[in-house]
């Protein structure tokens, strides 16, 4: 990796023939830059994800061009539509099967919020259900505001805490959710 691309604290100490740097910072560049999506795509949101996938706007360059259509294999879930209050317990299932780490993003004005449908069917906001790391607006967002979504999750992956996902705080957070990890 060329040295330039990193910032002065993710440079760590340098000298002829090492480089000192920790753990968390390793593991974290390491993470943020291979993530790997599990598109959850139910309308329109999902198409403004097709092209941020395609040639054009190529999110291979984040690292992120394998998406995954298996929970098990994924750490980057993409909510990107309307969330019906039926198909809640899906999405749930589909988070709680992903492994640890995983992230959420919520991609458009319906997954972050149920958008312009504030009706008895549609869940008014994923994170009722499940947690959410970054939240994307519009209806729909461009695929450069996607980007920009995955960018500030890369973000939020390269500088958390390698022992977080074992916190009392992080294991907290789930059981208001009522999912326990051991
Ligand atoms: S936010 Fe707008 S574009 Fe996205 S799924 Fe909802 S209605 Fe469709």
């Amino acid at each position: 990796m060329s040295e330039n691309l990193l910032t002065p604290s993710e440079q760590g100490y340098n000298g002829q023939g090492y480089q000192l740097t920790t753990m968390d910072k390793f593991i974290g560049l390491a993470r943020s830059k291979s993530m790997w999506p599990l598109p959850f795509a139910t309308s329109c949101c999902g198409i403004e994800f097709m092209s941020t996938m395609a040639s054009h706007y190529d999110i291979a360059r984040f690292g992120s061009e394998r998406p995954s259509f298996s929970p098990r294999q994924a750490d980057m879930l993409l909510v990107a539509g309307t969330i019906a209050k039926k198909m809640a317990p899906v999405l749930r299932q589909v988070y709680e099967q992903m492994a640890e780490p995983r992230w959420v993003i919520a991609i458009g004005a319906c997954a972050s919020s149920g958008g312009v449908f504030d009706t008895y069917s549609v869940l008014q906001g994923i994170d009722k259900v499940i947690p959410v790391d970054v939240y994307v607006p519009g209806c729909p967002p461009r695929p450069e505001q996607i980007i920009d979504g995955v960018m500030k999750l890369q973000d939020l992956v390269k500088n958390e805490a390698y022992s977080r996902r074992d916190s009392p705080e992080y294991k907290a957070m789930l059981a208001t959710y009522g999912i326990n990890v051991n």
